[in-house]
């Protein structure tokens, strides 16, 4: 072991932590030629391997994944024994991985870094350890691990119990002999539930102490599986590269099958499958849609519960094994190997403290609400402050004297999670924003120290020597992880992930679950872009390229990235009927939208023939009338029917409360302007004239639109206005065409690559209108008159060249005094917000709409007054 210095030192970089992490950054620093160096707390090299040495410790990412793969040499050098190997052999090839590069010589171990203090003057890290040595450098890297903090047992009187304590993150290097005693396990997470089956082997009684019964699935541990191994033989680059473009950091084919639409035979195949195979890359992957939506996700976490029931004996222990309180995935899923078994031996207990909590642990053991155990040994299996403890723990503080701790006091704040502004040259690997314990975090460890060291050695090259991202580019990526947790069903576990096993830690989504790849890709593309969102500086230089890297929403990308693989034709360069058939085909293959209570079709007499409508009634109470919305559908006034709308119509039917008559009116080129505006003015008055036929309640009446359905929607409002009637209470434009000017900067921006192009959008125009017709307000209704207008709802989406001039018309609207609610769809297209069931994150913005409806609406107004009012 190293003795520690107390001499001040100088280095260019300081690298905290001696683990997977820490040992290859050091390395990638070395070869930069800069001098380094490490500390651990730890006696040794290992990081995760150094401290958890309980029995049955090992990896659940198969060996050939979950190893170095930087230096071909060191793959050919080193040979795992088994699929999951255990901690010791995972610890001897740490070592060796520190021995062959000569990396201890530069580590000081024993020695726990205290704080860290920038030093603007300097534009230098002042670095202290619990040995009083202070350290100086230039580059401040900790790499001190996601699961390195245990996390204390928040249990009454657990100091108290004079019997052995052991804890599986700080297990005694000699190990422990359980022959013949009594033993308590404290939780079943993923040490719990490796541990007990090997406890369980020599201890006389054992009593199993689980909160939350998770998800685990067998092993299968055995040799190194073949197939990987050969693969690795044959193209050793070719594996690495899909593994590092992959979506955990294993190589794997994302699967398309739904579970929610996949016969029963195809789910239990699936599933089979996965649980023969025994990885977390299959698991995760039985069906596409398992982590987005709830019945899929149900599905199949009932096969792996049907499992636990058909291993355990005991139906009521089996019950209390079978996790119902979140879904799979959610919590990290487990690998085991004889964990659902232990539980038949007739010396294993399982107690659930969801029906009896720990009151107290006593001295001699514990005592429950309804019972008191005695112990000879208690384990603590309780965990980590997961992904954000070690950083906090170790004092950083930036510049004007900022402490991580405080910035991050309502959730980490992170770009990319390497970096945070406020903390120049301070880099975090595998930090929160990062897909680190959502991946196999080998790969993703070295992705993190590759970015470092390429940053580094950039900055060498173009004569910098600071970094910093800034608060834009931060904040941008925060929103973007929430975002991309949002869409999936994490949020809604009690989980590490959310920082939910920590009392007083703020409840924030920690990790990046876009995948390895799009994170790869983010973090590939910030580079590309010249260091996007970082300033940096140097003498005599002061560069930022400010932005944000991700603002779409994921789901939306994830669509666009689904059409352009469909290579469909662009419409504008179809005639008007095959552009019609491909949006139908397009349409028949989306989800239908929510059930509602009722759904009519009928016909109502327009100015030159009968319109088609359909009647969309909320299910359940109140049994009586209801406000009406008149709803006009989208397609540049060529496109588009009652059936292309319909899932939006049921989602604002399902979600305002009102009675929606979705219209249909007359398309171009047949009927050219203003034959669609005058259809819907017709029908609008034909509405509001048969309320109470229609089960509205008359004189509550809006209308809603969605692009080319929004301009006549709100074209109908100027001419009832005009008209003097019928009363319309207010009007929701999503995504609204309100002017045909087409030099606004969100037509450049948004003109091309988001479904509705700028020649999409001429092809409506000049199906619909001659050119000398487009400055008349009622094809653009912007030009007109807008005093006395209803209320309105405009919402405008980031992404679609029409944005800017329905914020144009929100903020002309206001001018003539007319109440506007502006909704953004932040990261949203023109389409995506009304892809109901296939964009989620269009769900807020669509409640949203429902809200400005149920406004526009005086609340709970007797039918009789209404019909007196109207
Ligand atoms: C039981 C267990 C099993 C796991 N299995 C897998 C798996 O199969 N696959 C997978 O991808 N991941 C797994 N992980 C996650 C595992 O943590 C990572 O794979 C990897 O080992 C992390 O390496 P690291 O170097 O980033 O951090 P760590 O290995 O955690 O190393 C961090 C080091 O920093 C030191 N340190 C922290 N703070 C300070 C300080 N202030 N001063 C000095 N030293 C400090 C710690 O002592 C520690 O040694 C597992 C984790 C656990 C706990």
């Amino acid at each position: 072991m190293n003795k520690p210095a107390s001499v001040s030192d100088q280095f260019d970089a300081v690298v905290v932590g001696a683990g997977f992490s820490g040992l290859y950054m050091l390395y990638r620093l070395r070869q930069l030629g800069l001098s380094v160096k490490g500390f651990d707390s730890a006696g040794d090299v290992g990081g995760t391997w150094y401290w958890n040495r309980y029995p049955g410790a090992r990896c659940d990412i198969a060996t050939p994944d979950y190893t170095f793969s930087f230096d071909p040499e060191l793959e050919n050098e080193w040979t795992w024994s088994e699929k999951y190997a255990t901690q010791p052999e995972i610890l001897d090839y740490l070592r060796f991985v520190a021995d062959r590069y000569g990396l201890r010589s530069d580590i000081q171990f024993s020695t726990t870094v205290t704080s860290a203090r920038w030093d603007e003057q300097e534009k230098r890290w002042t670095i202290t350890t619990g040995h009083g040595q202070e350290i100086r450098c230039r580059y401040y890297i900790m790499a001190t691990g996601c699961l390195s903090m245990p996390k204390s047992p928040d249990i009454e009187g657990a100091g108290r119990f004079a019997g052995q304590v052991y804890f599986t993150s700080r297990w005694p290097h000699e190990g422990v002999d359980f022959t013949g005693q009594r033993v308590a396990v404290i939780g079943t997470g993923s040490s719990g539930i490796q541990v007990i089956p090997l406890i369980a082997r020599q201890a006389s009684q054992l009593t199993v102490f689980q909160r939350t019964p998770n998800f685990s699935i067998p092993a299968h541990n055995g040799p190194a599986p073949a197939d990987r191994l050969r693969q690795l033989d044959e193209d050793r680059d070719g594996y690495r590269h899909d593994a590092r473009w992959s979506r955990i950091g294993v190589p794997n084919e994302p699967t398309d099958v739904l579970g929610v639409t996949a016969s029963e035979a195809v789910r239990r195949e699936r599933f089979e499958a996965a649980w023969e195979q025994g990885e977390l890359a299959g698991i995760v992957n039985v069906f596409a849609d398992q982590l987005f939506n709830p019945a899929s996700n149900d599905i199949l976490a009932e096969m792996i519960r049907e499992k636990i029931r058909s291993i355990v004996t005991d139906p009521e222990t089996a019950e209390t094994l079978c996790p119902k309180d979140h879904y799979f995935g959610t919590k990290r899923p487990c690998l085991d190997t004889g964990y659902f078994d232990t539980y038949n031996l007739p010396h294993v207990r399982l107690v659930d403290l969801r029906k009896q909590p720990i009151v107290s642990i006593t001295e001699d053991g514990i005592e429950t609400a309804d019972e008191s155990f005695g112990f000879d040994a208690i384990v603590y299996a309780t965990g980590f402050d997961a992904m954000t403890g070690a950083l906090v723990a170790a004092d950083v503080t930036g510049r004007d004297g900022l402490s991580l701790k405080e910035k991050w006091a309502a959730g980490p704040s992170t770009y990319l999670g390497l970096m945070t502004a406020g903390f120049p040259n301070f880099f975090m690997l595998t930090g929160p924003g990062s897909p680190s314990v959502l991946s196999n975090m080998a790969v993703s460890i070295e992705q993190h120290v590759d970015w470092v060291a390429g940053c580094l050695k950039d900055m060498r090259e173009e004569g910098l020597d600071t970094i910093e991202p800034t608060e834009l580019a931060e904040s941008g990526w925060n929103q973007h992880v929430q975002d991309c947790g949002a869409i999936t069903l994490m949020p809604t576990a009690n989980s590490w992930y959310m920082g939910a096993n920590v009392p007083g830690k703020p409840r924030v989504f920690l990790p990046y679950i876009g995948g390895v790849d799009a994170y790869r890709q983010a973090c590939d593309d910030v580079v590309g872009q010249g260091y996007l969102g970082f300033r940096m500086t140097g003498p005599g230089a002061d560069r930022c390229r400010d932005g944000v890297i991700r603002s779409m929403q994921p789901d939306v990308a994830m669509v666009l990235e689904f059409l352009a693989a469909m290579g469909l034709p662009p419409m504008d360069t179809l005639p008007a009927d095959d552009a019609r058939a491909l949006m139908a085909a397009t349409a028949a293959a989306r989800p239908p939208g929510p059930e509602v209570g009722e759904v009519t079709d009928g016909v109502i007499p327009g100015p030159a023939g009968d319109l088609p409508y359909r009647l969309y009634r909320p299910a359940g109470p109140p049994e009586g009338p209801r406000p009406l919305v008149v709803y006009f559908h989208g397609g540049g006034w060529v496109l588009g029917n009652l059936d292309s709308d319909d899932p939006l119509c049921r989602d604002l039917c399902e979600r305002s409360g009102a009675v929606v008559v979705s219209v249909n009116y007359r398309h171009a080129p047949e009927a050219r302007f203003p034959a669609a505006a005058l259809d819907a003015f017709a029908a609008v008055q034909w509405a509001a004239a048969n309320a109470l036929e229609l089960g509205g309640i008359p004189g509550q009446l809006a209308v809603a639109g969605w692009s080319a359905g929004a301009n006549i929607a709100t074209v109908a409002c100027q001419l009832a206005r005009d008209a003097e009637g019928p009363h319309i209470s207010g009007q929701v434009l999503i995504c609204p065409v309100v002017d045909s000017d087409m030099t606004r900067l969100s037509y450049q921006e948004n003109g091309d690559g988001y479904i509705l192009t700028t020649a999409l959008m001429r092809w409506f125009w000049d199906h619909y209108t001659d050119p000398a017709d487009r400055g008349e307000p009622r094809a653009a209704p912007l030009r007109g008159d807008l005093h006395g207008l209803p209320s309105t709802c405009i919402v405008a989406a980031d992404f679609d060249p029409l944005r800017d001039e329905g914020v144009a018309y929100a903020h002309a609207l206001e001018a003539a005094g007319v109440p506007v609610r502006l909704a953004r769809a932040r990261g949203h297209t023109h389409t995506s917000v009304t892809m109901v069931g296939t964009v989620i994150s269009g769900a807020p913005v669509r409640a949203e709409i429902a809200e400005a409806l149920r406004n526009f609406f005086p609340s709970a107004e007797p039918l009789e007054h209404a019909l007196q009012r109207s």
